[in-house]
C-alpha cells in the first residue's frame, strides 16, 4: 500500500500566562500591521505606477520599515515574515479566482501569527515559541502522531478571547483498505445531505438554534456605552455565542465527512455555486447555516488522505430533473416539489434521493471518461420518444 507525506494540522486550545498574553498581543499587532502595510503598499504601487509588487519586493523593504517603526523589532521576526507570505498567498488565491481581493485585518477580528520551524522548539511534547521563556500550556485533547516533527505552528486568538495553536505535522497517512461501496451526495436544506442509498442526514441548523440567544446578546451589546468595560464584556458574550455556533457546526461536519469517507470508496458530489445562492437573501441565512462549502472541502481532503476517489460534478448537470430509471429529463421541477412521477416510465421519485443517485451515476461516468468530459447521454435519450403525427416537414 502506498502512502505519502501529507501536511496535516492539529489544533489545540491553550491557556497563556499573563506574560505570554502580552507577548502574543504584541506579536499579533505587529503581524497585522505588516499585513496591512503590505496590502496598502501593493495597492498603491499598482494604482499609481501600475507596478505589481511581489513577496520579495516587500520583504526587501522590511529592514527600512523596521528602522522607522522600531517597535517591530520587539517581537520575533519570523511571524512578521510569515505575515507577508500570507498576504502573498491571499493575492495568489485572488488571481486564481479562489478568493476575493484581500482585505485589511481588523484589531477586533481573529488574530494570528505563524512561527516557522526556526522560531519555536518542540521537546517532549512541549511547545515553546521564540521570545518566550516557558512552554505554552496546551491541552492535548488528542494525540499528535508519533515520530513526526511540526513544520510550523500558528497561534491564534478568536473574538471570544480563546487561544489556539495549530500544529502542522508532516506525516505518513495510510490509506484505508479499499472497499466496494460508492455514494452520490445531494446537498439540501431540509436535510443537509441526502445519500444515494436513500439515507437523509439531518440539518441541525446550529445558527437558527442559537439565533435568539445571539439576538439577546447583540441587543445588550448595542445598549452599552461605547468604549466602556461593560461594552467589551457584552462584545465577548456575542463572540462566545458565535464561537459556539461555529464549533458545533464544524464538529458536526467533521463527524459526517469522516463517516462518509470511511464507508465509501467513491464519493460523488455536485459542485455548488454556494456563493451565488447566498446572494439570494431569502435563502442566505439557511445556506450559510448548513455550511456545505466547508463540508465538501473536508470530503475532498479526507478522500485524498485515505485513498478514496472524490468526484465533483459541474453544477449545470440537471441531477434533480433527470429520471434515474429512464434518463428522461423533465422540463420544470419547482423547488417545492418533493416527489414526482416520471412521465416516461411512471416511476415515483423522491426528489433528493433521485438527485443523489443521478449524481453518483454521473460521477462514475465522468471518472470513467477520464476527466471533465461530460457524456451527452441525457440529451440523446430525451430526443428518442417522438409523437406520431408531430412531423415538422
Ligand atoms: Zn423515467
Amino acid at each position: 500500500m502506498k502512502s505519502s507525506k501529507t501536511k496535516r494540522a492539529y489544533k489545540y486550545r491553550f491557556y497563556p500566562t499573563d506574560e505570554q498574553k502580552r507577548i502574543l498581543a504584541q506579536t499579533f499587532g505587529c503581524c497585522r500591521f505588516i499585513y496591512n502595510w503590505g496590502l496598502s503598499t501593493r495597492k498603491t504601487a499598482y494604482s499609481k505606477h501600475g507596478q505589481k509588487l511581489t513577496y520579495n519586493d516587500l520583504s526587501a523593504m522590511l529592514p527600512d520599515l523596521k528602522k522607522t517603526h522600531p517597535w517591530l523589532g520587539d517581537v520575533s521576526s519570523v511571524p512578521i515574515q510569515q505575515s507577508l507570505r500570507h498576504l502573498d498567498r491571499a493575492y495568489k488565491n485572488f488571481y486564481a479566482g479562489r478568493a476575493k481581493y484581500p482585505t485589511f485585518k481588523k484589531r477586533h477580528g481573529n488574530q494570528s501569527a505563524t512561527y516557522a520551524s526556526n522560531a519555536f522548539t518542540w521537546e517532549n511534547g512541549q511547545l515553546t515559541l521564540a521570545k518566550m521563556d516557558g512552554p505554552l500550556a496546551v491541552t492535548l485533547h488528542r494525540d499528535l502522531p508519533k515520530g513526526c516533527k511540526p513544520s510550523s505552528v500558528t497561534v491564534s486568538k478568536d473574538c471570544a478571547n480563546r487561544y489556539f495553536v495549530s500544529i502542522l505535522m508532516e506525516e505518513d497517512i495510510k490509506p484505508l483498505p479499499v472497499i466496494n461501496s460508492q455514494v452520490g451526495i445531494d446537498l439540501g436544506l431540509k436535510s443537509m445531505v441526502i445519500l444515494s442509498t436513500g439515507e437523509a442526514v439531518g440539518n441541525p441548523k446550529f445558527y437558527a438554534k442559537d439565533e435568539k440567544r445571539l439576538a439577546k446578546a447583540q441587543r445588550r451589546h448595542a445598549k452599552k456605552k461605547k468604549g466602556s468595560k461593560n461594552r467589551e464584556k457584552a462584545r465577548r458574550k456575542v463572540a462566545r455565542v458565535h464561537a459556539r455556533i461555529h464549533d458545533r457546526r464544524r464538529d458536526y461536519q467533521h463527524k459526517l465527512s469522516t463517516r462518509i469517507v470511511n464507508e465509501n470508496q467513491v464519493i460523488c458530489v455536485e459542485s455548488l455555486a454556494v456563493k451565488n445562492m447566498v446572494k439570494n437573501h431569502c435563502l442566505a441565512k439557511a445556506v450559510s447555516d448548513v455550511g456545505w462549502g466547508e463540508f465538501v472541502r473536508q470530503l475532498d481532503y479526507k478522500s485524498q488522505w485515505y485513498g478514496r476517489t472524490f468526484i465533483k460534478i459541474d453544477r449545470w448537470y440537471p441531477s434533480s430533473k433527470t429520471c434515474h430509471d429512464c434518463k428522461h429529463v423533465v422540463e420544470d421541477l419547482p423547488l417545492d416539489v418533493r416527489a414526482w412521477v416520471c412521465p416516461e416510465c411512471g416511476v415515483c421519485h423522491d426528489r433528493d434521493i433521485n438527485a443523489a443517485r443521478n449524481i453518483l451515476a454521473e460521477g462514475l461516468s465522468v471518472s470513467a471518461c477520464g476527466g471533465s468530459v461530460r457524456p451527452v447521454r441525457t440529451r440523446v435519450r430525451r430526443a428518442a420518444p417522438v409523437e406520431a403525427g408531430n412531423s415538422r416537414s
